[in-house]
């Protein structure tokens, strides 16, 4: 299966991603991840994405293109993936057909998780990750087991360097200005599954199973 998740910063496509990753066995690939190990380990590539990050701006396409296209040669992902934040832009769409396509594959869905903007702006103050292994909790919606830590690997949870309000405000307007075309782009293909992403998480990723497992009867 391949999979793309589409919706705004803090929709819950990480949180998400989890849970499909592990029913259907695909990996899960986030661009937003990536970037941030990147930073955190100083690499060049952390060093090319940091400003932009910082700022609540997209990370230029031939950087994030190159990256996936990278991460997409690789053998994990023969049998399908789930791309978590990637495409953002109406280019990186385009791109990912044109790959998809010229490998002879197809692209199974593009889920939506829908979550209008003041939703968002009340979850980011709450979000708190976990830096090792990419988890994402709330303080109030999905707390870790132990205060501070996280329930898969232990590490100490922080704050995200981008969940800060200036930061948010920008990247909802990138949302919205550059990755919402995509909702149509996708639409037309007939490849968009909408998902009520402010629901519950468990009702969340019931949604997101029921949609997918009607697709997984069609083929
Ligand atoms: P994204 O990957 O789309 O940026 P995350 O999965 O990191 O979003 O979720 C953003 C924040 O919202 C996290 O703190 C997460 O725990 C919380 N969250 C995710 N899904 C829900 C939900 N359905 N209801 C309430 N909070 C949620
Ligand atoms: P995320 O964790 O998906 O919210 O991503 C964090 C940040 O990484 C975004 O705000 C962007 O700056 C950058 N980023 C992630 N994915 C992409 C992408 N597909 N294109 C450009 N920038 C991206």
């Amino acid at each position: 299966m391949r999979i793309i998740l589409l919706g705004p910063p803090g929709a819950g496509k990480g949180t998400q991603a989890k849970f499909i990753s592990e029913k259907f066995g695909i990996p899960h690939i986030s661009t937003g991840d990536i970037f941030m190990r990147n930073i955190t380990e100083g690499t060049e590539l952390g060093k090319k994405a940091k400003s932009f990050i910082d700022q609540g701006l997209l990370v230029p396409d031939e950087v994030t293109i190159d990256l996936v296209m990278n991460r997409l040669d690789q053998a994990d992902v023969e049998e399908g993936y789930l791309l978590d934040g990637f495409p953002r832009t109406a280019y990186q769409g385009e791109v990912l057909c044109r790959m998809i396509r010229k490998g002879g594959q197809v692209l199974d869905a593009a889920l939506l998780i829908d979550v209008p903007s003041s939703y968002i702006r009340e979850r980011m103050p709450g979000r708190r990750i976990c830096r090792f292994c990419g988890a994402s909790y709330h303080l109030q919606f999905n707390p870790p087991e132990e205060v501070g830590l996280c329930d898969h690997c232990g590490h100490e949870l922080a704050e995200r360097r981008d969940d800060h309000a200036e930061a948010v405000e920008e990247r909802l307007k990138v949302y919205e200005e550059q990755t919402m075309p995509l909702i149509e782009f996708f639409e037309k293909k007939k490849l968009l599954l909408r998902i009520d992403g402010t629901k519950e998480i468990e009702a969340v990723t019931r949604e997101i199973f029921e949609k997918l497992s009607t697709l997984e009867n069609h083929e």
